[in-house]
């Protein structure tokens, strides 16, 4: 712990200390770094935890249970054990739960799509023909989110974020307006604040009023078995709970297995009610005769079931959980008590979400450029890439060895110090 926080500091205190930093920081750069703490990917030893998977489901085995040859075309819906295997982990019933491609994001994208062209069930038109279409971001949260809205020229309304999820007495006053079309949620483990929402949160989701009719939930659970402490958070099925509160048709519920296999050679899954689950394979079915179902069967074979699923888990996390403690060992040491950064201790997930002084965080992404540290840009966690406050920055541990992270990190905590006083100063 300093004495002093660095906003505290005189003026002249404050001069010197830039110019020990900027020293410092001099050096850093000839040190010639090629560091990167960009996208959440699995490191190759996460991978290879799965690569039994790469001799499966061998020469003979294209037969799923039911005894589909999953060689051939047919079965939009997915292979069932695999459903089954997923119906658990995702809250899913497995009857209601679609396997299909490798990717939930492009699931997610096609939803949206489908919605703007045709409308969802429930809806009287198509969403852009009854006006003005609205999606509420939490903020900070996944940029590729935004990044769809963007591209389908919706409207973004930011909501904070909370420790318990999204503000949620804003989001009940902002779905009062009918042009307010959906919400999207990563509930458990969030990307990037780590948040995974509170039993309230995800009740008030399920029983909101809205004044579309046709309003949905995109469920984005994609850590929902991605602890990396002892015990698990638990989420509420959302699902469920909506049908109970008479919005059976609120909620579309995404994962893949992505961060539990292969991220690339996955199989993603989009969950909910019978009405939601035909309308989207009434859309499957006119661009493709069904999934990679040999893809599915080895998915299956190598995890059975939910307990497989959970014991493989606990492999990555042992892998991951050393990240994280590196990074808040070294933030702790040189930013703890300054009073210029905050930071999560995530309990699960890909990301760390750091928070530095108001105005410095493009500063800091540009300094650690500099020096070979590539960092998320700022404002990355914003719809249109913009942090009103610029202040955040993702941190995405998974990939770098940890010797690499640590050199990552004692870069970057120079950084947020150097911005810092360079603002303090301005
Ligand atoms: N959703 C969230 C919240 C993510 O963080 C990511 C990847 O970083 C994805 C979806 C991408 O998932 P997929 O690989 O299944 O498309």
């Amino acid at each position: 712990m300093r004495e002093l926080e660095l906003p505290a500091l005189t003026h002249s205190a404050l001069s010197d200390r830039l110019i020990a930093l900027r020293d410092e920081h001099q050096r850093l750069k000839g040190q010639g770094l090629r560091l990167d703490l960009t996208r959440g990917k699995p490191s190759p030893e996460q991978l290879t935890l799965s690569q039994p998977l790469l001799g499966m489901p061998g020469a003979d085995g294209h037969t799923a249970q039911d005894g589909t040859d999953c060689r051939n075309y047919g079965g939009l819906q997915g292979l069932p054990e695999l459903r089954a295997t997923f119906s658990g982990p995702l809250q899913v019933p497995a009857e209601q739960l679609v396997a299909f491609g490798n990717s939930s994001l492009e699931l997610m994208y096609e939803c949206l799509v489908d919605a703007v062209l045709f409308g969802v069930p429930g809806s009287s038109a198509p969403w852009p023909r009854e006006g003005r279409t609205a999606v509420l971001c939490p903020v900070p949260g996944y940029d590729r989110h935004f990044a769809i809205c963007e591209k389908l020229g919706l409207d973004m309304i930011p909501v904070p974020m909370t420790e318990t999820g999204p503000d949620m007495d804003e989001v009940e006053r902002l779905v009062a307006d009918e042009w307010v079309k959906a919400i999207w949620c990563v509930p458990k483990y969030s990307n990037p604040t780590a948040v995974t929402f509170s039993a309230e949160t995800v009740r008030r989701l399920a029983a909101m009023e809205t004044a579309a009719p046709d309003f949905r939930v995109f469920w984005d659970n994609a850590y929902a078995v991605h602890g990396v402490a002892d015990a698990d958070e638990p989420l509420l099925d959302i699902l469920g709970l909506s049908t109970e509160h008479g919005h059976p048709d609120r909620v579309f519920v995404f994962g893949s297995t992505s961060k539990i296999t292969a991220a690339g050679s996955g199989v993603a899954f989009f969950g909910s009610s019978p009405a939601n689950v035909s309308w989207l394979l009434g859309h499957f079915a006119k661009r493709t005769i069904g999934p990679d179902k040999v893809n599915q069967l080895r998915h299956a074979r190598f995890l059975p079931d939910a307990p497989a699923v959970a014991a493989h888990m606990e492999r990555h996390a042992a892998l991951l959980r050393p990240k994280f403690e590196l990074i808040d060992t070294v933030l702790e040491k040189r930013l703890g008590g300054t009073g210029v950064a905050s930071w999560t201790r995530p309990r699960g997930g890909y990301f760390v979400s750091l928070d530095v002084l108001d105005g410095c965080a493009a500063r800091v992404v540009e300094l650690a450029g500099e020096a070979g540290i590539a960092l998320t840009p700022a404002g990355a966690t914003f719809p249109h890439g913009k942090d009103p406050r610029d202040r955040n920055i993702r941190l995405a541990p998974s990939y770098p060895d940890l010797d690499e992270l640590r050199d990552a990190l004692e870069g970057l905590v120079l950084c947020v110090e150097l911005a810092a006083v360079e603002r303090l100063l301005a």
